[in-house]
């Protein structure tokens, strides 16, 4: 046991809160299982703790009695909230819930630095969010660290190296300003209900400065156009960036005949740099 709160299964019996597919609705009810996850994200007894869709509260309870100083939960489904209610009685002071889609609210407000992302996400909804918290106006972004569940395939891709089919332009986002590892792997009977795939826990530390200089509006602009037609070669598929791209593509130390998938995040930084020149 954890804390004094319900297991989960009389939580969702009590609440009636039957998952929603169309709410990407796979709980994680095994308490133990929640909390190692919670610890994944390493020591947050002076941080804030953004959760996205805590559901049931299963992760959200994990995290508390992991220490986080305070958790922000952002959760759609208003049916879950007297459940959630129910552990920030538990928790006085530490519990935040935001009725709200994560895709929509600001969440800077709420939140003071310290801050970490711990959240087993809906699937549907996990790979933009993701995208939005590596692409900040500016670095560094509010946030230390990111620990998030996706599906093993997605978090295969942000971890993924160069030479493989994995590897594009979620792995340079990820990995230009992160430290990126799959910290744990979990099989479809974890979730209830069982979803078709396996999952992983990927953690994300951020570095302060990016492992390459570029402009990463630049960077983004490149990494799209040559992953968009990843079977072409770079002189092909980059031909829109620039009509010197060749020569951009030569001083950057990259074969204009090479292939996205085989140039490492060094190679595609130094061509940002040669094309903002
Ligand atoms: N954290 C809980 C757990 O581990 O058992 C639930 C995880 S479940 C995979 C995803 C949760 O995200 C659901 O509770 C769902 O209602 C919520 N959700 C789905 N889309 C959302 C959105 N756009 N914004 C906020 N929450 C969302």
């Amino acid at each position: 046991m954890i804390d004094s709160l319900p297991p989960l299964r009389e939580v969702i019996a009590a609440h009636d809160l039957q998952p929603k597919k169309s709410l990407g609705q796979n709980f994680l009810l095994d308490l133990n299982l929640t909390a190692k996850i919670a610890r994944q994200a390493g020591d947050l007894s002076g941080c804030d703790v953004l959760e996205i869709g805590p559901g049931p509260g299963g992760l959200t309870r994990g995290l508390l009695a992991e220490g986080a100083r305070r958790v922000l939960a952002v959760e759609k489904d208003a049916r879950c909230l007297p459940a959630l209610e129910e552990v920030a009685e538990a928790y006085p002071d530490r519990l935040q819930v935001i009725n709200a889609d994560a895709l929509e609210l600001d969440v800077l407000e709420h939140l003071t630095p310290p801050v970490r992302v711990v959240a087993n996400l809906p699937y549907n909804v996990g790979t933009e969010l993701l995208v939005r918290w590596l692409t900040p106006k500016a670095w560094p972004p509010y946030w230390d660290s990111l620990t998030l569940m996706f599906q093993k395939e997605v978090a295969q891709r942000i971890v993924a190296q160069p030479g493989g089919k994995a590897y594009g332009r979620l792995a340079i986002l990820s990995q230009w300003r992160c430290e990126a590892r799959i910290v744990m792997q979990l099989p479809p009977e974890a979730f209830t209900p069982p979803p078709k795939v396996h999952s992983a826990v990927v953690h994300l530390q951020r570095l302060e400065t990016p492992r390459f200089e570029a402009d990463a509006a630049v960077l983004s602009r490149v990494v799209a156009a040559a992953f968009n037609q990843r079977r072409k070669m770079l002189r092909s598929s980059l031909k829109g960036i620039s009509p010197d791209i060749e020569a951009h593509l030569v001083a950057a130390g990259i074969k204009p005949t090479e292939r996205a998938e085989q140039v490492p995040i060094e190679g595609f930084c130094a061509l940002a740099r040669e094309v903002a020149k």
